[in-house]
């Protein structure tokens, strides 16, 4: 199963991701752990990616681009994966597509989870992440809007995409998830 996860910040897709991940037994790919590793590692790629995501802004997609191909040629990638964070901008996506072809790989689905954006500023008023002051989030909402949320369309028109109500409790967000990929 490979899945890719959408969603505004503080929609929840972190959260599902994980608890989909022990369930359908295939790795939880978080691009945003995968850079703070490398931060609190001062990994070159740390180092390059720290002011982007302090300011709220994207990392570049030539870094992103290398910090996924290591992680999907990890042997546990073989038989699936969620991708949480990744893709975040329309060239991530096609770079996506084209690597998966290449391996003679696709993608399954791609939940797209829907929360309304007070909602959303409320969750993430009491997150206790750096990126999470109030400043910050409000710039990376806008982020979201301009270059991740194109990304619902164009999963759309590639037939893959499934909208999720996620103003729910969890449990029922992720029932709601695995019903929609029955
Ligand atoms: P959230 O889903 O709450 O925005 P993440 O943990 O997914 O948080 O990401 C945190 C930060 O890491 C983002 O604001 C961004 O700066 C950076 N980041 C993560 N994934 C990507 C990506 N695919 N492309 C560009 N930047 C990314």
């Amino acid at each position: 199963m490979r899945l890719i996860m959408l969603g505004a910040p503080g929609a929840g897709k972190g959260t599902q991701a994980q608890i989909l991940a022990e369930y359908l037994k295939v790795p939880h790919i978080s691009t945003g752990d995968l850079l703070r590793v490398e931060i609190q590692n001062s990994t070159p790629v740390g180092l390059q990616a720290m002011e982007y995501i302090r300011a709220g802004e994207l990392v570049p997609d030539s870094i992103m681009i290398q910090v996924l191909e290591e992680r999907l040629r990890d042997p546990d990638c073989s038989e699936g994966f969620i991708l949480d964070g990744f893709p975040r901008t329309l060239s991530q996506a096609r770079y996506l597509g084209t690597t998966l072809r290449r391996m003679k790989r696709e993608i399954d689905s791609v939940v797209n989870i829907d929360v309304d954006q007070q909602l959303i500023l409320g969750r993430l008023a009491i997150r206790q992440r750096t990126d999470d002051d109030p400043k910050t989030v409000k710039h990376r909402l806008d982020v979201y809007h301009r270059e991740t949320a194109p990304l619902i369309d164009f999963y759309l028109r590639e037939g893959l995409l499934r909208h999720i109500d996620g103003d729910a409790p969890e449990d029922d967000v992720t029932a709601r998830i695995l019903r929609s990929l029955d």
